[in-house]
């Protein structure tokens, strides 16, 4: 692979890392050559710290590595993106990504404001912090089987309105669907990232 490490500032190159998964952006670091070449043969992301002044593997106590999945370079090979598997969050703060950590400034609304990410990470936070009164936190303490129970109710509603519901009905159905779903996920210790890797391998197959 062909970079122009001469380009970067004291040899450094920046790195953008990716969830191979979901594409989120993780985090941006840097790297010499010398982080690169220990990057490549041993598959997990080495960047050169600019604070530390050596190279850090990512995750070399934390043990959240970054295990590579593919390495690309831009157009004039002066910047580097990096798809990854996390081993654990990413930011040192405990969040995914380093970019959930900072500030955000929005110039417009976006189209969709909340996300089925965000809907499961609001259900995670409810049941990881035991939120008393939260009616996800009270449906989990009431054991797995309420849960898929729930799921099963949400299925038939959803099916019966989608035959010979009202449209705002069928809407109506299918979110409740969506969310039980997640909830029954997450009482099984699963999320949707684990559902998208099980889908990627199957679309990979074809
Ligand atoms: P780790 O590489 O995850 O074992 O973390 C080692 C140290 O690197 C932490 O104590 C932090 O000071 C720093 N660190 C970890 N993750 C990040 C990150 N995503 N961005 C910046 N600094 C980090
Ligand atoms: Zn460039
Ligand atoms: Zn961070
Ligand atoms: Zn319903």
């Amino acid at each position: 692979m062909k970079l122009n490490w001469n380009k970067g500032e004291n040899g450094l190159l920046p790195v953008i890392v990716q969830d191979a998964t979901n594409k989120q952006v993780l985090m941006l670091g840097y790297m010499n050559e010398e982080a690169f070449e220990k990057t490549t043969s041993e598959k997990r992301v080495t960047f050169y710290s600019r604070s530390k002044k050596r190279l850090w593997t990512k995750g070399e106590s934390s043990e959240n590595y970054l295990d590579v999945v593919s390495i690309s370079t831009d157009c004039d090979s002066d910047s580097i993106l990096i798809q990854a598997n996390p081993q654990g969050p990413t930011c040192h703060t405990g969040k995914t990504s380093c970019f959930e950590a900072g500030e955000e400034v929005r110039f417009r609304e976006s189209e969709n404001k909340f996300t089925i990410n965000d809907l499961e990470k609001t259900i995670h936070q409810r049941i990881d912090d035991q939120v008393e009164g939260s009616y996800t936190y009270s449906l989990i303490q009431k054991g797995i089987n309420k849960v898929a129970q729930k799921v099963g109710e949400e299925a038939v509603e959803t099916v019966i309105d989608a035959i010979n519901g009202k449209e705002e009905d069928f809407i109506y159905e299918a979110g409740d669907l969506m969310y039980h779903y997640l909830v029954l996920l997450k009482a099984k210790g699963y999320s949707l990232h684990d559902i998208e890797a099980e889908l990627a391998k199957r679309h990979l197959k074809k």
